[in-house]
């Protein structure tokens, strides 16, 4: 490897101006980590400007059958960017443009390396949405979101990235470059190969094009933040909206320990406190759509809340919304204060078993000293567990808890991963949660897609 590295590295000043590569330790150590808490250097950093350059490069780490990894924002959470070996990145940090907006056919055609969120903005000037909406969409790119298949609180009305990706333009593993369907609202003529893509985290293809389905922006929104005296009151509140025929744009819950850390965050404490002190849950709940028919909904959860004597904030106007959802926001970084060390996992199960999954959790919790968080996106069933703890010899018990989850989770027919992915950090789930005509199909789909095995090696397929 080290011989075929270093005649890459040859190569590289020959058939790239010097701009779109760097063996800086620098650079190299810049795109070394992302959210979760692994590393990987690569041994150089390709930044393409245009599709011909990456296949130019992928063509030459063919041929030397060197690794590669390809990079957004660096913001997913299992290390499916970082190379665990010798290998090159591809930064897509240039290829950051939108390409076009067809308005009448509500379809737009964009490169990977495009913040989420400037999409959002750009499509606000014409009155449409793009509906993903993972938290990091501010600062994560759509050819990360493509390839993790991410998700988001507005999900659940909406559906998540997989629902948006009309077609693709890959770079495969031999630089060859494959349309993945035609760019056209619908399509029946080839095999359906776009979805293969999503959520294949790097390991099938390299993502040169976006073309995604957008929709009319919501005419009007209403956001309730709802206080529970009892956690699973939350949860079982959700399903009695969803009962009566109402479909919120988001329902993301916080459970009791989340709640904890997060009534003593300075920018989250007084708006939950104007809800009451003596809460164990929290419930976000939006509509949207029409203004005439949010106007009836928001009506009929008022009446729902009243009924239980529940206490809540709401709002239909556009900065107040923002602020309840700041509240949210404040998730993250207040779990901190819990304790040093925090093992996060989004595991998903089907909505009925919700109120059984968080007892099942709190056992866990009173058993181990552990603290056990659930917050997310109840709606759809995803929620995202956290383990954390301050005390050092207590990190086996970690592992052990998270596999005990993951195996309750299987139970109840759930996965491991509704919005994440595998990446290096769940792979042990991943083994667990396939079947073996799973594992022989997936291997054999890697095997056909990437022969020499050099697009991201180590990530999400299980090892034989
Ligand atoms: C605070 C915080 C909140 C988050 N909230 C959410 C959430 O609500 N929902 C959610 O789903 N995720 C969430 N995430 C995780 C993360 O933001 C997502 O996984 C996101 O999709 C990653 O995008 P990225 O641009 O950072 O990709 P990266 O981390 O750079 O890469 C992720 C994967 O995409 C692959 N990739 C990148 N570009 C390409 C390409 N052009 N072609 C092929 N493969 C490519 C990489 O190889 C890697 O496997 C959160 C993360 C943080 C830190």
């Amino acid at each position: 490897m080290e011989v075929q590295l270093k005649e890459l590295k040859k190569r590289l000043p020959q058939l790239f101006s010097r701009e779109k590569f760097s063996f800086s330790e620098e650079v190299r150590y810049a795109h070394s980590f992302d959210a979760s808490r692994l590393r990987g250097v690569p041994e150089v950093v390709f930044f393409p400007e245009t599709e011909e350059d990456v296949t130019k490069l992928v063509k030459l780490c063919f041929n030397y059958r060197v690794p590669i990894f390809c990079r957004g924002a660096g913001t997913a959470t299992t290390g499916s960017s970082l190379p665990m070996m010798p290998a090159v990145v591809i930064s897509f940090s240039k290829m950051n443009r939108i390409l076009e907006l067809n308005q009448e056919e509500r379809v737009l055609r964009v490169q990977p390396g495009v913040l989420t969120g400037k999409i959002k903005e750009y499509l606000r000037k014409y009155q449409l949405f793009y509906p993903p909406d993972p938290a990091s969409y501010k600062y994560s790119t759509i050819g990360g979101n493509v390839a993790t298949g991410a998700g988001g609180p507005r999900c659940f009305k909406y559906g998540t990235t997989r629902d948006y990706v009309l077609a693709l333009r890959v770079v495969l593993a031999d630089g060859r470059v494959l349309k993945t369907a035609p760019y056209t609202l619908k399509h029946s003529a080839y095999y359906n190969l776009t979805p293969i893509f999503v959520g294949s985290e790097g390991t099938l293809g390299i993502f040169t094009e976006i073309v995604l389905k957008v929709v009319p922006l919501p005419e009007s929104s209403y956001l309730f933040l709802v206080g529970f005296s009892k956690e699973e009151d939350a949860l079982t509140f959700i399903n009695r909206v969803i009962k009566f025929g109402i479909t919120p744009s988001a329902a993301e819950f916080v459970d009791k320990t989340t709640l904890k850390a997060l009534s003593s965050f300075e920018e989250a404490r007084d708006l939950i406190y104007q809800l009451g002190r003596n809460l164990e849950a929290l419930l976000f709940l939006e509509l949207d759509g029409e203004e005439e028919k949010v106007r009836k909904e928001v009506a009929k959860v008022k009446e729902f809340l009243k009924e239980k004597g529940l206490s809540y904030l709401g709002s239909g106007v556009e900065p107040e919304i923002e602020s309840l959802w700041e509240v949210r926001r404040c998730i993250s970084p207040s779990l901190r204060r819990l304790g040093s060390f925090k093992v996060s996992d989004d595991v998903t199960i089907p909505r009925r078993y919700s109120e059984e999954f968080l007892r099942f959790l709190r056992r866990l919790e009173g058993e181990s000293g552990i603290f056990v968080c659930a917050f997310g996106h109840a709606g759809d069933g995803n929620f995202h567990v956290n383990l954390i703890t301050d005390d050092e010899k207590k990190r086996a018990t970690v592992e052990e808890l998270r596999k005990k989850i993951i195996k309750q989770v299987l139970s109840l027919g759930g996965t491991s991963s509704g919005e994440h992915g595998i990446g290096y950090t769940k792979k042990t789930f991943l083994s667990f949660e396939l079947d073996e005509v799973q594992k022989d199909l997936m291997k054999k789909l890697k095997k056909l897609f990437d022969p020499y095995g050099i697009l991201s090696p180590g990530v999400k397929v299980v090892d034989e």
